[in-house]
């Protein structure tokens, strides 16, 4: 750089290493904070980057367990509050408010340790999360019921959104209609649907004979859409100058751990 014969110590805070760095310049503002200025280009070619979506998961909320990725994993519902529930049902039965009270306090207090916990084993593990915009009215069969189901994914959500954001990764909700009822592996609506066949769990597409989870596959089918959603955009954005989605992209890729370890 002209006028500096040393050269500068940098802390990368951007991430620049996947750049290559052309000219700039530095600055200086009215409170003696120097800034440098430079021109910076992906080092990744955009076909090598659309690899990178092999990165991106999708995720089943469901009532029978909490979430199915389309990975294969499935999150079954905290058994911790399952049993504070029961307490809750003896204490309000013999009409202990203040222990009804601190029951539900407690109740909540797992949940959100809960969401917490499998937001952030997300944020690590993918680059790029979908999860189904699914709400419970169709589902549930109490107006509480419905109510306790959406609150829970609505705070599920916004954990995973928040926590993605902090680390620059991708976070949308898809239209999960038809998820469930889509066989992954060839696009036929032959799975199980509607409320009634809510029981089955596995199922063997009749066209093609792929056998599927039931939530695993409506993941599958989450991950898909966020997937061509994703590319649409990336598309766009590089016609244009924002490369921050493709950098934090490559960057999650090569740090993240192994994303069948964290489950148990
Ligand atoms: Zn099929």
């Amino acid at each position: 750089m002209s006028g500096i014969d040393t050269p500068l110590g940098l802390w990368d805070s951007h991430g620049l290493g996947g750049y290559e760095l052309g000219a700039g310049n530095l600055a200086e503002d009215s409170r003696g904070r120097w800034y440098i200025n430079i021109c910076a280009t992906p080092k990744v070619k955009p076909m090598q980057q659309l690899q990178l979506f092999n990165d991106t998961v999708g995720v089943d909320l469901g009532l029978k367990d909490f979430a199915a990725t389309s990975d294969g994993a499935v999150i079954e519902t905290q058994q911790v509050y399952r049993a504070l529930e029961e307490k809750l049902g003896i204490a309000q039965r013999a009409n202990k408010k203040a222990r009804v009270k601190a029951i539900h306090a407690k109740i909540a207090n797992r949940r959100k340790d809960f969401h917490h916990k499998l937001s952030r084993k997300l944020v690590h593990s993918y680059a790029a999360i979908f999860i189904g915009n699914v709400n419970a009215s169709a589902l549930a069969k109490t107006r509480m019921a419905k109510s306790v189901l959406d609150a829970g994914w609505s705070q599920f959500r916004t954990q995973v959104r928040y926590k993605s954001d902090d680390a620059g990764n991708w976070f949308d909700e898809v239209n999960e209609a038809f998820s469930t009822v889509t066989c992954s592996a060839c696009g036929a609506r032959s799975g199980p649907g509607g409320l009634k066949e809510l029981r089955i769990r596995e199922w063997t597409c009749p066209d093609c004979g792929a056998k599927h989870h039931r939530d695993v596959n409506s993941g599958k089918n989450i991950a898909a859409a966020g997937r061509r959603r994703l590319e649409a955009g990336i598309l766009v954005l590089w016609g244009g100058e924002d490369v921050n989605l493709m950098h934090s992209l490559a960057r999650r890729q090569q740090t993240r751990p192994h994303p069948t370890s964290c489950y148990g």
